[in-house]
């Protein structure tokens, strides 16, 4: 006799497919809402414009926030550009997967997912759509074995488009967006629109960072705004958004990002560390 609730394997009968589908999805909704109810806190980083060091901030508030004892997951649906993986040096890792799904890599005391972990060529471009893009952000929700989280940091492509919008959909309820700008026009204008997105999909605005604020000579120790510095801040106002603060453009922030070191783990003690932990107070508060 047919099973109306498992399918009936060989049945080609359309009412019977759709009955399967339909209860294919009520499990696969089951199993996403049973992973995020074990996420207390889900932060996304974002950006209106790539390169003003999104990555950089997220990896540096997930690790801010393990140092301090929390939990932490961090999620890099970045499909097209994913960096997490080198920032943390694990590009490389084997995958592996239990009963409870695929697991994260674990490194400074984060879970880390990426599609950088599972390409197996740094060459390749990844040409998707975005419903396949939405399918693959869905999954690294629902099949990563995340476990129990005080926070999931999730670090956004550039801009407003696909990515973000299928994060916001598939988490539901997000508890709050840290949008990163550098000092320039050119970044602010793009940022607003990120603000924008956000107000429209009831996302809390946690701040604004600007970041790459200002060159400190590592010789002499003179200031030199490379841009002009403020952008953030008049951003902020504005906007009617929280400036968290500004970070400086430092070499060893690049390096660090480079040969995979967290950098407010490893150089702690640099003014440029103390000025990221200053940004990233709030956020721990929170
Ligand atoms: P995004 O995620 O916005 O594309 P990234 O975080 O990948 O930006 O940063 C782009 C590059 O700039 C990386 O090489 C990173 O190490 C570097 N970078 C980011 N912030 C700083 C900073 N404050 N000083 C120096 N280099 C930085």
């Amino acid at each position: 006799m047919e099973d109306k609730n498992n399918g009936c394997g060989g049945c080609a009968d359309a009412a019977c497919e759709a009955e399967k589908r339909k209860n294919t999805e009520a499990m696969e909704k089951q199993k996403l809402s049973s992973r995020l109810s074990k996420i207390k806190r889900k932060i996304v980083v974002m950006s209106g414009k790539g390169g003003v060091g999104k990555s950089t901030v997220a990896v540096n508030l997930a690790v801010s926030l393990a140092l301090k004892g929390k939990r932490v997951g961090l999620l890099d649906v970045d499909i097209h550009g994913p960096s997490i993986p080198t920032m943390l040096g694990i590009k490389g890792r084997q995958m592996t997967g239990s009963e409870d799904g695929i697991n994260p890599v674990e490194v400074e005391g984060l879970k880390v997912m990426s599609i950088g972990l599972l390409a197996s060529n740094d060459e390749e471009a990844i040409i998707w759509r975005g419903p396949v893009k939405g399918a693959v952000i869905k999954q690294f929700i629902q099949d990563v074995a995340w476990g129990d989280l005080d926070y999931l940091i999730v670090d956004a492509p550039p801009g407003t488009g696909d990515e973000p919008l299928s994060l916001c959909q598939i988490i539901g309820t997000l508890d709050g967006a840290v949008i990163v700008t550098t000092p320039q026009k050119v970044a602010s204008v793009d940022v607003k629109k990120s603000i924008t997105f956000c107000r429209r999909l009831n996302v809390p605005i946690l701040g604004v960072v600007e970041n790459m604020s200002g060159f400190v000579c590592p010789h002499c120790g003179q200031r030199t705004d490379i841009f002009p510095a403020g952008g953030g801040a008049q951003l902020a106002r504005e906007m009617g958004v929280k400036f968290l603060g500004a970070i400086p453009l430092d070499a060893q922030v690049a390096d660090s990002g480079d040969s995979g070191l967290a950098f407010i783990h490893h150089y702690a003690e640099s003014s440029t560390a103390k000025a990221m932990a200053e940004v990233i107070k709030p956020i721990l508060d929170l």
